[in-house]
């Protein structure tokens, strides 16, 4: 019978996430360790190198694991890694640790101890040079860039040991699935040949083609919705789901599609993004990731099929995990179905093209939505939403008029 792709290195998941007796003799001694608290970007981190998402990193990336992986996406080891996972504090709190001491890593949500962390290594970074090399701009608008600049100016490195998985299993039971959950269940179905979908937003028409253009090929599609942080005015984790899943149930043939997500942020990094979520699909147990236009990206920072070209730029083998490259899709009226740019040969005039921003206003204002561009049920879960967010801002309104008076 043929097998799932290897973990990412070749050899077992690793999941770094304790449990049992184990677990409470270290959150007992973490409770006397310094404390520094993380980021929502490092919790992600944290949770995926928990559950063995980061398969085979032990913990958060050394200098020469940060310039080999800036440089050349490899680590110290040789390992391959497009986007180094770092941890970082400010001056002073990193002059208080102790390189060869051990800290515990405090949940910014919580409150709660994450993780603890044997601290191998202290040192600085050139950001503008991570930046330059990972998301190709250090213009201080695009998001990734943002997030680098403001981090602290002292990078951390060392094994950790994860404690908690910081909230998103009670706040995601259903879709919140380890590797190992996956790979079960895609077993369980008699899969081998899987793709990955990943997601930031809900599923349209076009989205809906992609992943069958995959089933056509695959055994089935894994619909990985990303629970973590987006930029302001993204649909949230909670909305889009409940859209996906909806979908799921009314399109899609049974045991052809799984919904599951994983929880870490968006980093907006277009190609070197495209090739982590690659790298973190084989350890979910995916052979192939649908890969369409401008994946990850953000703004105008990255070239429409740059995320399609980096994979054949990368050596041959360092990745399990292939690109299935799709063009951009859209429903074509002359046509009479959904189509992409690689099988249409009509003018723009007889596409259905909706940009996010004037979907967003439609859907805001209460306007007809085609439904070659997205099915019913969808936009109605969508338009609850936004009807929800308007009366919100309403009282909002309300409340400063009557104070101000
Ligand atoms: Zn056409």
């Amino acid at each position: 019978m043929p097998k799932l792709v290897n973990p990412h290195g070749g050899g077992d998941l690793k999941p770094l996430l304790l449990s049992g007796e184990e677990r409470v003799a270290e959150l007992q001694r973490a409770q006397s360790m310094p404390k520094v608290r993380v980021s929502s970007r490092e919790k992600g981190d944290i949770i995926m190198l928990g559950i063995g998402g980061f398969t085979p990193l032990d913990g958060f990336m050394t200098h020469a694991d940060w310039q080999g992986v800036c440089d050349g996406m490899r680590t110290a080891s040789g390992l391959f890694w497009p986007i180094p996972i770092t941890l970082s504090t400010d001056a002073a709190t990193a002059e208080s640790i102790k390189a060869g001491g051990a800290i515990a890593l405090v949940d910014p949500d919580s409150d709660d101890i994450l993780a603890t962390m044997q601290v191998s290594e202290k040192y600085r970074i050139d950001k503008s040079h991570e930046c330059m090399t990972v998301f190709k701009t250090a213009d201080p608008e695009h998001p990734g860039v943002r997030m680098v600049m403001d981090q602290g100016e002292v990078n951390l490195a060392g094994p950790i040991k994860v404690l908690s998985q910081g909230g998103f299993p009670e706040k995601y039971p259903e879709l919140f699935m380890s590797p190992a959950q996956t790979r079960s269940i895609f077993e369980s179905f008699g899969w081998s040949k899987v793709a990955a979908f990943q997601t930031r937003n809900p599923m349209h028409r076009s989205h809906e083609y992609l992943a069958k253009v995959a089933i056509e090929v695959c055994d089935g599609v894994l619909v990985h919705s990303l629970l973590g942080n987006l930029k302001p005015g993204d649909i949230p984790a909670e909305v889009r789901t409940e859209a996906i899943g909806t979908l799921i149930q009314r399109y899609f043939v049974e045991k052809t599609v799984l919904q599951a997500g994983y929880p870490l942020d968006m980093r907006y990094a277009g190609p070197r993004e495209a090739l982590l979520h690659a790298l973190f699909r084989q350890n979910y147990g995916c052979s192939h990731l649908i890969v369409g236009r401008d994946h990850a990206g953000v703004g105008s920072y990255y070239g429409p099929f740059d995320a399609h070209h980096i994979f054949d730029q990368i050596p041959k083998g360092s990745l399990e995990t292939q690109p299935l490259k799709i063009d951009w899709t859209f429903w074509c009226y002359e046509c009479g179905g959904m189509a992409s740019a690689r099988t249409c040969p009509h003018p723009d005039e007889q596409r259905l093209l909706l940009s996010g921003t004037k979907l967003r206003k439609m859907l805001s204002e209460d306007a007809p939505v085609p439904a070659e561009f997205s099915r019913p049920e969808v936009l109605a879960i969508l338009r609850k939403y936004y009807a929800g967010l308007e009366a919100d801002q309403k009282v909002e309104v309300k409340l400063v008029g009557h104070s101000a008076r």
